[in-house]
């Protein structure tokens, strides 16, 4: 048998059957591994034990006590059911209820000792425990006495039935699941053994044999991460040769002609990207800066640098909003330089199409802007020398390796605005080299954030009205609806005809939301950069990019329902002018966590740091998307909480690939097959086949 499990099916387990097994399946667990390695989200803690007279009124407690009476059973109407079982200690009675739970009958026979788990409440003299948990006593328990796993889990399946899968799955590998980390590095690391680990992660018997479990579970991701990371650069950077671009004095006019003077962050960025360019190494830099830090300009330059060399040059934008923006903004800077420049998106026609395409063929086009479109097969270049795309993590990583194939090692520049810790970048990038925009532009104000309760409603819109009046324009997003892109859309026209018809009477107001053609999108898009249009009611389809420097107020709807960097991306959208800007948070919960939010957004505007909490808040999982770029997420690691064994994890990652890059050791076998299934997808995206 194969001793990872990952092809032992679910229905070997019992209680498992087919429908059961579809179940699982929606959690994403196809096979034993797959449950084994569904961790718990949480633990409760059933250890102690209380006679029924030490019991505390709302207090979780477990118990042993003695079945006294038959379970009673009383249809209360017709879904619903109460059952009733009195117990004893010997000292005192608690009264058990529990509804609807048929199966129930016949489980209890009066004299039997059972353990008790559940949430007690005292009225008068009497013990009522509503819901607990029970099983026969015995050594080996399994729901109480113990430390209880909390998984994850769905209308499907519950939590008992969760905890049961697991244990069986537990119980059917039974010690036999194989090492994957070598001995030596277990030893180094002081790393607890597999099968102690999963066993300890699930049901652990103290909270050191669960600190040891976990601490070798994310040691063991993090390390595989580090591995994968490292051989996609060693196979994507060093094996190939690049272009070797040569300085022009002309970049310094182009510099000049520029209405404003380069932040030094700026300046820095740039070195660092003409340094790659007049290698002849391939570049693969990833800028990263705040939203509002000016990151447009950069590729600006580089392009510029491409094109002086007789290259052409391509940036993709996520959105053909921000596409045909950048359109706008980058030509009438480099046109008087005698460079052609076109945009391709999927609104323009057939015949618009043809005669870009022919363009890029016979070289009268140098550089390209545009969505996705520009990907496309028969979208082909003459001499491709420079790739960009722009807010890189709205990409798969498909679409950006699709476009870096057009040509023959073309530099490649991306750029993102969702900002993470310099040390946390430089080990999740690993596979590319970074430059940081640390400083925004001068002059730029604070935007004023506040977060508000729907009684405020009025006093935003009449806050809009005024600015409206002063000459200003205004943004108000409407919430996320996740996976449905027609829900949001409604919202957005929902609430464009009342704001249009009511609250905001005799202003221009527009509305643009996923739904709409591209055609509609960019009118919408337009008459509200030329301040034509003053209220932008819009879905997150603006979140990216997008620039007007006159507008000054973003009010977010529902708030509470984005991610902190989302929110900050949003707010991004203002504060880009000389203008004093505000960003009103909606907020419609009562919950500690979407105020703990709030009041991060509330207190700063720092990009770095807010990405910082929001790693923090949210914990493992696909943080900023690194799945989308065929990257696993991690399903224990939590990489801010998790630093330290991030560091040691790396280390432990650049010793074993020192000694033996290509994995293919005996004591890295295992190893290396873990890696080839973690990283499949994205290896064929890059098309890396040779070692691994
Ligand atoms: P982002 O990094 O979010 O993509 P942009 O490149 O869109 O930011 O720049 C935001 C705004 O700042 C633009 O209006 C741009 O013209 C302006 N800008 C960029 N660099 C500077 C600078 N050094 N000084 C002043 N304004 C700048
Ligand atoms: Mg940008």
């Amino acid at each position: 048998m194969n001793k990872n499990f990952d092809e032992t099916p679910l229905t070997t387990l019992n209680g498992v059957g087919k429908r059961r097994a579809l179940f699982l399946n929606k959690l994403g667990i196809f096979s034993v591994r797959d449950l084994l390695y569904y961790f718990p989200r949480d633990y409760e803690d059933r250890r102690a034990i209380k006679k029924i007279c030490e019991l505390v009124n709302g207090e979780e407690c477990t118990f042993v006590a003695v079945v006294k009476s038959d379970i009673t059973k009383k249809k209360i109407r017709k879904n619903l059911t109460i059952y009733k079982l009195l117990v004893c200690d010997g000292h005192k009675m608690a009264n058990l209820t529990w509804f609807n739970q048929h199966y129930l009958e016949g489980i209890f026979q009066p004299g039997e000792e059972f353990l008790f788990f559940g949430k007690v409440k005292i009225v008068g003299n009497q013990i009522e425990v509503t819901s607990p948990v029970y099983e026969k006593k015995s050594e080996d328990t399994k729901k109480t006495c113990r430390i209880v796993p909390i998984y994850p889990v769905t209308a499907d399946i519950n939590q008992g039935t969760m905890q049961n899968f697991i244990r069986s799955a537990l119980d059917t590998v039974s010690g036999s699941i194989v090492e994957t980390i070598p001995e030596i590095i277990r030893k180094r690391y002081n790393l607890s053994e597999i099968n102690y680990s999963i066993e300890n992660i699930h049901f652990p018997n103290s909270m050191e044999d669960y600190e040891n479990a976990r601490y070798r579970l994310v040691f063991e991701e993090l390390l595989l991460f580090q591995l994968g990371m490292l051989t996609l650069k060693s196979k994507t950077t060093t094996t190939q040769n690049g272009i070797q671009f040569r300085p022009t004095k002309e970049l310094r006019q182009l510099i000049e002609t520029l209405p404003f003077s380069l932040t030094e962050a700026q300046k820095r960025a740039f070195e660092e990207i003409e340094k790659d360019m007049y290698s002849n190494k391939v570049m693969n830099r990833l800028v990263q800066g705040d939203v509002g830090s000016g990151k447009t300009i950069i590729a600006v330059l580089a392009l510029f640098l491409a094109v002086k060399n007789r290259y052409q040059g391509v940036l993709m934008a996520p959105t053909g909003i921000l596409a045909e923006q950048h359109f706008n903004g980058i030509m009438p800077l480099l046109e008087p330089f005698g460079i052609n420049i076109e945009l391709l998106t999927g609104s323009c026609t057939m015949k618009q199409k043809r005669r870009i395409k022919e363009g890029l063929k016979n070289l009268e086009i140098d550089i390209l802007i545009g969505t996705h479109a520009v990907i496309q097969e028969d979208v082909e270049f003459a001499r491709l020398g420079l790739v960009i795309t722009d807010e890189q993590h709205r990409f798969g990583v498909r679409q950006r390796v699709t476009l870096s194939k057009k040509s023959e090692n073309p530099d490649i520049l991306v750029m993102t605005a969702t900002p993470i810790p310099r040390t946390l970048a430089l080990i999740l990038y690993g596979d590319l080299d970074i430059s940081v925009i640390d400083q925004l532009p001068p002059g730029r104000k604070e935007i004023k954030t506040y977060s508000v309760e729907e009684d405020m409603r009025k006093r935003i819109y009449d806050f809009i009205r005024k600015n409206v009046n002063e000459g200003r324009q205004a943004y108000i997003v409407c919430p996320l609806v996740e996976e449905s892109e027609s829900i949001e859309a409604k919202a957005a026209e929902q609430l464009y005809n009342t704001i249009r018809e009511v609250e905001l009477k005799g202003l221009t107001v527009g509305l643009i939301h996923g739904k709409m053609k591209n055609s509609e999108k960019e009118a919408t898009m337009k008459c509200f950069v030329c301040g034509k249009t003053k209220v932008l009611v819009s879905t997150t389809v603006i979140e990216v990019g997008v620039n007007v420097p006159n507008a000054n107020i973003m009010v977010i709807e529902n708030a509470e329902r984005f991610g902190l960097s989302q929110l900050h991306q949003l707010r991004g959208r203002v504060g880009r002018g000389e203008h004093q800007s505000f960003c009103i948070m909606i907020n419609q919960s009562k919950g500690k966590v979407a105020k703990q939010r709030m009041d991060i957004m509330a207190k700063t505007n720092d990009g770095f740091l807010i990405s910082e909490k929001d790693l923090e808040l949210r914990g493992p999982g696909d943080f900023f998307g690194t799945r989308q770029h065929g990257i696993p997420g991690f399903k224990i690691a939590n990489l801010y909480k998790d630093m330290n064994i991030l560091k040691l994890a790396q280390e432990a990652a650049l010793s074993i690939m020192k000694h033996n890059n290509e994995l293919s050791l005996e004591e890295n076998e295992k190893l290396r097959l873990r890696l080839i299934e973690m990283f499949r997808e994205r290896m064929q995206a890059d098309g890396i086949t040779c070692g691994l």
